[in-house]
């Protein structure tokens, strides 16, 4: 077992350290310095509203380029970030990076749309983040419609009353609340009523193998007609091709995102595409 001890950063190896071990152990230490080395951005990926296709919000994702392994996957340091006791700290982070930078984009009339963050089960359960989101809202003055927490199921797996409470905090103060990759996790529509949601991202899985007779197009078709009965709205994630997007127009789905539509962009790459639209909403009218 490796032991990190914290005070004088020593790092302890037993002889039977395997090599996965020994990476864990390497990127713990050096996700402990991402931040402050600024190795750690946002890319930000569209969300259109499928009917029209308009602009209505973009999911904040992080990215880790380290210096000598390049880029890291968040599916990789997330958990790790979790395991270390680092979530709350990174989330915070992204929080704070997401909502200063929608507000720059508003001030200079980029458009009207909301920006979504990833909050993981363990961060979402940590005492401050309540007060973690009031301050991300309060340094950047984003008024707080234009959040949306992206939630998972999980969250509702320990201590349910808790996160029932917290939920209703944050829907008090204004921001938005979504379940993401739906149909994945711990389901339950008993919660789907009583939670104050306002979003449910339907999981990927579902939209690529969406062919015409699949059991897929069912699964889309229900959610989306729950949604709209439960006064949801209802996004389908990963969408790469124009029979999907077509399908999904058909079956009632009211938000699309995926790489047919945009991939995850950084913000200076963003900030072109909203110029770009801009230009483009002006020239219609
Ligand atoms: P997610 O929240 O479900 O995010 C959607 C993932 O799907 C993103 O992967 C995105 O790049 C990818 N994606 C979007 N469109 C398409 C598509 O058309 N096709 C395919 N194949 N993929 C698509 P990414 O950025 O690698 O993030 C993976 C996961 O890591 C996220 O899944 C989320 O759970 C987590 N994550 C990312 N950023 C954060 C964060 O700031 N905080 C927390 N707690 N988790 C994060
Ligand atoms: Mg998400
Ligand atoms: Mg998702
Ligand atoms: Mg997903």
């Amino acid at each position: 077992q490796a032991k990190s001890r914290g005070g004088n950063n020593t790092v302890y190896f037993s002889r039977d350290m395997n090599e996965e071990t020994l990476r864990k152990v390497e990127m713990e230490a050096q996700l402990r310095k991402a931040i402050v080395k600024n190795e750690l951005y946002i890319v930000y990926q569209p969300i259109i509203e499928v009917p029209n296709e308009s602009l209505i919000g973009c999911e904040a994702l992080l990215r880790w380029q380290h210096e000598e392994t390049g880029l890291i996957s968040p599916a990789e340091f997330i958990p790790l970030a979790e395991e270390i006791g680092l979530i709350q700290e990174v989330g915070k982070w992204v929080l704070i990076g997401a909502c200063k930078q929608l507000k720059e984009w508003q001030d200079e009339r980029l458009g009207d749309f909301y920006v979504s963050v990833n909050v993981s089960a363990i961060q979402f359960q940590h005492p401050a983040f309540l007060s973690d989101v009031k301050e991300a809202l309060r340094v950047s003055g984003l008024p707080p419609e234009y959040l949306c927490l992206e939630l998972t199921e999980t969250i509702m797996l320990n201590d349910a009353s808790y996160s029932i409470q917290v939920m209703e905090a944050l829907s008090e103060l204004g921001v938005r609340l979504a379940i993401d990759d739906f149909g994945t996790g711990y389901s339950s529509l008993s919660y789907l009523k009583l939670l104050p949601l306002d979003i449910l991202k339907i999981d990927r899985s579902f939209v690529r193998n969406m062919n015409d007779h699949s059991p897929d197009v069912a699964i889309v078709q229900s959610v989306s007609m729950m949604g709209r009965g439960l006064k949801l709205k209802v996004v389908a994630e990963g969408v790469e091709t124009p029979r999907q997007l077509e399908l999904l127009k058909q079956l009632g789905c009211d938000y699309a995102q995926g790489f047919l539509i945009e991939k995850p962009m950084a913000s200076c790459m963003m900030y072109d595409f909203l110029r770009k639209h801009k230009v483009l909403a002006l020239q219609e009218h």
